[in-house]
């Protein structure tokens, strides 16, 4: 795909290349959660799209927490507007969303990607005990309760988060898994306060990175947004 031209977004975003600057932990997933990775990961859950809903109503809670602390003492700032940035790429096969809201620390990363708190998952998990689980029941659980963050890797072979907490002084980390077992996390420079999110698409999922593709998804939901959202530096 040809880039007619280069809009301040995306000048910004080449200038913003985010590194790994300190040491790589590798960690293993709570037992939980690799079960619940090992069922999506291997889904055949045919609306993998909500993959798109879970990420963007997560970027907006983010956005929601920070604008909260705005109006409370707290005060905290990310410096950017309270937007959320989808960008998809053909070439690279990636689809990315970012937002400018609360972002996490090294240990909420490692809590809140690392180990199921959501309620939605764990009555999954409940569920799947009690059903030696076809995978067609396993598909409808996944509908019914949604897996959140963990249905990236419906769609995508990697996933990388960059994420910088919004309390002042927070460095930022670079959070990476392919959904099997275990999950690096390290610390990285060059990383905006908040949360982004980098899916590196499984050749059959492609259609993800197609910028039709996405805009109809997220159009679908947009009643749901509560923040604006931009796709390829476009406002949808
Ligand atoms: P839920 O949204 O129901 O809590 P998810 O699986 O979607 O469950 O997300 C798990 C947790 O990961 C969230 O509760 C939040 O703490 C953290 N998280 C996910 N995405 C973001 C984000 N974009 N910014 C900040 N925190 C996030
Ligand atoms: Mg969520």
């Amino acid at each position: 795909s040809i880039r007619t031209f280069a809009t301040e977004t995306d000048a910004a975003d080449q200038d913003q290349q985010e590194k790994v600057i300190g040491e790589t932990k590798k960690k293993t997933f709570q037992a939980e959660t690799r079960k619940l990775l090992d069922i999506v990961t291997h889904s055949l859950y045919s609306e993998k799209e909500v993959f798109v809903r879970e990420l963007v109503s997560n970027a907006s809670d983010a956005l929601e927490k920070l604008r909260h602390s705005q109006l409370t003492d707290a005060g905290l700032d990310s410096g950017k507007p309270l937007e959320i940035h989808i960008s998809v790429d053909e070439a690279k096969n990636t689809f990315t969303i970012q937002d400018y809201g609360i972002g996490m620390t090294e240990e909420e990363a490692i809590s809140n990607l690392g180990t199921i708190a959501r309620s939605g998952s764990k009555a999954f998990l409940e569920n799947l005990e009690g059903d030696a689980g076809a995978a067609s029941a396993k598909d409808k659980i996944i509908g019914q309760f949604g897996v959140g963050f963990y249905s990236a890797f419906m769609v995508g072979a990697e996933i990388k988060v960059f994420t910088r907490s919004a309390q002042p002084g927070s460095k930022g980390y670079c959070w990476t898994s392919d959904g099997s077992g275990s999950y690096e996390i390290a610390e990285a420079e060059n990383v905006a306060v908040g949360t982004k999110i980098v899916i590196s698409l499984r050749d059959e999922c492609k259609e993800y990175a197609k910028e039709a593709v996405i805009e109809a998804i997220i159009k679908k939901y947009s009643n749901f947004i509560d923040y604006p959202v931009h796709l390829n530096s476009k406002k949808i």
